[in-house]
């Protein structure tokens, strides 16, 4: 359809662009040795960060000079003032189901929990096609952008009838439009309201063509090397709404092209119900029998694993999504994080599905995170700063990926400015760390970086036109919600 641009390749997507930001009031690195820098500059060279300390200028003609021995000349370079600015790594989300965004505050599911809210949520999704996920990914990716999110995975696992890799090329175009990092997955479901799950039969598919579908959208998207803009992952919705082959397959199929798998596990105690009356088994030892176990795994949710059942997950390396807003606003449970950090469960924060939250703000995310903890387990909360780090060295660790998450040389130029001259930031200076997680940033932050690029400026989208997507969004989306009358 017209409407759908061709979305960048994978090496064009990669390519850094040059940045330097001066005078940096404070950065806070989240690096393995917590470092935080004050009054210092940053230099970005193609897209990685090549340099932090007092004078990012004379670094910047060294390098021109090592270049020209060489014939080679450095690119253009951006500038950004940093003066006054707390710059942070970029935030990592590590489960969203971007779609949901053009099915949050409805009315008639407010009151619902998650099997009854999923089947009246399937009539309405089952109507999913480019234009929808083109404009909800505007509206939540573009939301995570401004609130300082650099990367996002996002778990698309609703293909209607007749609809495949056209909407993840959607998503893949929207993605280089706005300049967000972007991790897609393949998601997949094989068992209807027919097979005892819950979706209507107009969005599951067989087990090989999905195998298939899976192939064609690694073979097209995944891209291994460091500084990848684009990946794909494996992830069959959830236990309960697929089948035992098609968990065991795509384990299989994700393994031999290095690519990672995810689902949604111990979400709410219906589930595990559910397993126990299916399978005889609790869900974790049901994932186990299927392969999904293991460095290259993480579930989202988490919440009602037992303490042996957490030590299993610390032992093979299998991480956990948490989603506080998601797991409030559900009724589901209360995840145990502190238990989970304490014992090397490796942990990442998420905001889950628009529908769920139904925001997409990972800042909201990490104040709630923080207060949720401490209500619920007092003083063996995790404090700000831990809260922070769940959102970036741990949830680029979810993903697989040790180039993103830091603010460090080597490392890529993902990260975000706020101001710390704000009114509301008064006092917030004794301890930047924590700042985010504890006082809470609200509204949109100054400017985020992707790959050494701006796509934030002064709070608003340097990719898209806000005003004109806003427009197209709403029809899109009232045609949408008609659709299902
Ligand atoms: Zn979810």
């Amino acid at each position: 359809m017209s409407y759908i641009k061709i979305p960048t390749r994978n090496e064009e997507a990669r390519r850094g662009e040059n940045l330097c930001v001066r005078n940096i009031r404070t950065i806070v690195s989240c690096d393995s040795e917590d470092r935080v820098y004050n009054d210092t500059d940053l230099f970005v060279e193609d897209g990685v960060i090549r340099y932090i300390g007092p004078d990012a200028e004379a670094f910047i003609d060294r390098r021109r000079n090592e270049l020209s021995e060489k014939g080679q000349v450095l690119g253009k370079i951006e500038r950004l003032d940093g003066t006054g600015k707390i710059l942070y790594p970029g935030l990592v989300n590590t489960h969203h189901h971007l779609y949901q965004t053009f099915s949050r505050n409805l009315p008639e599911v407010q009151n619902m929990e998650l099997f009854d809210w999923l089947k009246t949520l399937y009539e309405i999704w089952k109507n999913l096609d480019e234009e929808v996920v083109r404009y909800s990914f505007f509206t939540g990716a573009g939301e995570l952008l401004k609130t300082g999110c650099t990367t996002l995975l996002d778990h698309h696992y609703v293909f209607p009838a007749g609809h495949h890799l056209d909407l993840l090329d959607a998503q893949f175009a929207a993605a280089d439009e706005l300049g967000i990092r972007f991790h897609a997955t393949r998601g997949s479901m094989d068992l209807s309201v027919k097979d005892g799950g819950l979706p209507p039969d107009s969005v599951v598919q067989g087990v090989d063509e999905i195998l298939a579908d899976s192939a064609e959208a690694i073979e097209k998207y995944h891209d291994a090397s460091d500084y990848a803009m684009h990946r794909v992952a494996l992830a069959p919705c959830s236990p309960f709404s697929v089948s035992r082959r098609l968990l065991e397959e795509s384990a299989v199929l994700a393994r031999k092209y290095g690519a990672r798998l995810h689902t949604h596990l111990c979400e709410t105690k219906d589930e595990e119900k559910f397993m126990l009356e299916r399978e005889g088994i609790r869900p974790l030892e049901y994932m186990e029998q299927v392969g999904w176990t293991g460095s290259d795994v993480w579930y989202a949710h988490g919440i009602w694993f037992t303490d042996e059942e957490l030590q299993r997950l610390a032992d093979t390396g299998t991480g956990v999504a948490h989603c506080p807003v998601s797991n409030m606003k559900l009724s589901s449970g209360v995840a145990k994080i502190p238990q989970m950090l304490k014992m090397g469960v490796p942990v990442g924060l998420a905001v889950d599905g628009s529908a769920s939250n139904d925001g997409s703000n990972l800042l909201e995310e990490m104040r709630v995170c923080y207060l949720l903890h401490r209500l619920h387990s007092g003083a063996d909360a995790p404090d700000g700063y831990t809260v922070l780090k769940m959102a970036t060295r741990g949830s680029a660790r979810l993903l697989g990926r040790d180039d993103i998450g830091a603010v460090a040389e080597g490392m890529a130029g993902d990260f975000f400015l706020i101001d710390g001259n704000r009114l509301d930031a008064v006092g917030t200076q004794y301890d930047p760390k924590a700042y985010l997680a504890t006082v809470g940033y609200k509204g949109s932050v100054d400017s985020t970086v992707v790959n050494g690029r701006i796509v934030v400026k002064d709070g608003v989208l340097c990719g898209i036109n806000e005003e004109e997507v806003v427009k197209e969004a709403n029809k899109v989306l009232e045609r949408y919600l008609a659709r299902q009358q």
